[in-house]
């Protein structure tokens, strides 16, 4: 069976099911009768040492892929598990309150973290997740309830499920992780992102695959076309591990270009960069040959935690991807939370509109203390590299020249502070919102750079969620409405002596990069794993080729006829990039 989805990260895929499904668990008080104190104590001494045995092992093994530092956790995880007073509290509750062992487990921890949790120091507020996590893998261990994690798969899968947040793929162990098949998402939303990030290939807007499907059964995975096969024939797997392999070629020929610069062949330097959802992404970026970041998430510091990230340790996450950088540009963006990306820290109520509605900027503006946390969080690191600050979601003039004065008022109170900072740091605003393409040429002069978010832009001008796989037929970045924007976004900028980059999904598309170019884009930042692919486009073509292509690209009338005509364009000029 045959199943048509899109197509989030490029790839084959081949190999099992593993259906991922979130399972709350709930703990009920029940009252224990006197005699049952003794069953009920025996079940927390076995799962005490149950818990004991999987932590150990989680940590040798930690030990021996990752090193002492990340197996200290798992250490710290025993001790809790084998710390008198916490035991003996559970205890006093089954034995003297009646309560049954889970209630007790589940009453001491959360006691134990929201203790924590409330601290001021960093170090002891991380206690907090580890307390959670040991009385998760306790209770789990008490009730018999299976409940996998994404860090719990031991063999290679295909991941199905429904949807895939952020929290649930930070656990992930990309050894074990062939694939991803989810119902919900589309290109641009953040499993697609992840699965591009981690180089996972992925098919996403599959309507109720978790139905269709068990664990165990087979599959293959088409991330460029988007689709599923269910239990394939001989034939088929012969078929599809032909084209893996032909991929996996072109993929390692493409590495051979990562220390060669992104020049056309009539010598125009384009800047490749790479985007990044935290800092340990930037390894892969500078691996593949970026040469810089222009897009640095800052949501991740967000994500996961019930508090919100202090100031010192947004410092030491920019410090990290600055200092890594070695001194190539890092462009952070301040936080994009609200549409689709909500998080626990920040309560957000309910809205009608959420991509229409209080996020990103709008957010900043309004909480002003989060907002300048962050800016001098930025600031700070900004002497340990180059960093440039972006401004997310800018609809109107005002919105930018009120977050430069929050800036200038961050800056004179680091200076009369003595703090030391890049005082010529450079801030430039995302292009995603039609208003403010449209009156590129009003702003240009109030920033030092534009980037152009094609994923929001898209999802504003079509007037289609971006999130919506039934909508994902109108979802076109390459919409002529779309790169008239682009076109008149970059001319504007160019025009003030400005400079535009495009962080959106597009520009990480071979396709795309071979119109942008001629279109006079100064900067493509990307997926890491997009950058040799894009990079091998712009150092196929002439400037004056491309320029040529973009004018007649400009002229048509769809969305279809720009893609066939980009696609022909690449077949004369004999560019395989397996599109
Ligand atoms: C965009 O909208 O194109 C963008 C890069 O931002 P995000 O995907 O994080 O919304
Ligand atoms: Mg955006």
């Amino acid at each position: 069976m045959m199943l048509e989805g899109i197509a989030g990260s490029k790839g084959i895929a081949i190999g099992k099911v593993f259906i991922y499904e979130k399972v709350t668990m709930t703990v009920s008080n029940n009252i224990i009768a006197e005699e049952q104190t003794s069953l009920e104590l025996e079940k927390l001494k076995k799962a005490i040492a149950i818990s004991k045995q999987q932590i150990s092992s989680i940590k040798e093994k930690t030990l021996i892929e990752f090193g002492e530092d990340k197996a200290q956790i798992f250490e710290a995880h025993l001790m809790i598990l084998e710390d008198p007073v916490v035991i003996k509290e559970i205890k006093g509750l089954i034995i003297n309150s009646k309560i049954n062992a889970a209630f007790a487990v589940n009453t001491v921890i959360n006691n134990y973290y929201g203790q924590f949790a409330e601290l001021d120091d960093d170090y002891l507020k991380e206690r907090a997740a580890d307390i959670k996590d040991v009385g998760s893998r306790l209770l789990r261990n008490i009730t018999g309830c299976e409940y996998k994690t994404l860090a719990d798969l031991k063999e290679e899968v295909i991941i199905v499920a429904h949807d895939l947040t952020p929290s649930d793929t930070a656990q992930l162990d990309k050894r074990y992780v062939l694939g991803f098949a989810t119902e919900i998402g589309g290109k641009t939303s953040h499993t697609a992102i992840l699965a591009n990030t981690l180089e996972i290939c992925a098919v996403l807007g599959l309507e109720n695959i978790t139905k269709k499907l068990k664990n165990g059964d087979y599959l293959i995975l088409d991330g460029f076309e988007g689709k599923v096969i269910i239990n394939p024939n001989d034939e088929q797997i012969k078929k599809y591990s032909q084209k893996k392999k032909e991929y996996e070629v072109l993929k390692k020929g493409l590495l051979k270009l990562v220390n060669l610069p992104a020049v056309t062949t009539d010598g125009k330097c384009i800047k490749i960069a790479g985007n990044i959802g935290n800092p340990n992404d930037i390894k892969a970026v500078i691996e593949n040959g970026g040469e810089g970041v222009g897009l640095f998430r800052t949501e991740f510091l967000y994500i996961n935690r019930d508090e919100l990230p202090s100031e010192e340790e947004q410092l030491q996450a920019y410090k990290k991807v600055a200092e890594a950088a070695g001194g190539k540009p890092v462009i952070i963006r301040t936080l994009d939370i609200g549409g689709d990306k909500q998080v626990d820290c920040l309560i957000i109520q309910e809205e009608q509109n959420p991509f229409l509605g209080y996020r990103a900027i709008r957010l900043c503006l309004d909480q002003r203390d989060i907002f300048k946390a962050q800016l001098r969080a930025i600031l700070r690191a900004s002497i340990y590299g180059q960093i440039l600050i972006m401004f997310p979601m800018i609809a109107d003039i005002m919105e930018i020249r009120v977050a430069k004065d929050v800036l200038k008022e961050v800056k004179v109170e680091l200076s009369q502070r003595g703090v030391k900072y890049d005082r010529n740091i450079k801030v430039g605003i995302m292009i995603e919102i039609p208003s403010a393409a449209i009156t590129a040429d009003i702003i240009a002069h109030e920033v030092d750079f534009f980037s152009i978010g094609t994923n929001d832009l898209c999802q504003y001008t079509l007037a289609v969620d971006r999130t919506n796989e039934k909508l994902s037929y109108l979802y076109q970045p390459f919409h002529p409405s779309m790169i008239r924007l682009i076109k008149h976004v970059i001319d504007s900028s160019h025009k003030e002596g400005k400079f535009t980059g495009m962080c959106g999904e597009m520009a990480g598309d071979p396709l795309a990069a071979l119109l942008l170019v001629g279109m006079g884009i100064d900067e493509l930042s990307m997926n890491s794993s997009s950058i040799p692919h894009v990079k091998n486009i712009v150092r196929s073509i002439s400037y004056e080729q491309a320029v040529e292509i973009a004018s007649k690209a400009l002229k048509l009338s769809t969305s279809d006829e720009i893609i066939n005509f980009l696609k022909e364009s690449a077949d004369k000029l004999n560019i395989n990039n397996m599109f």
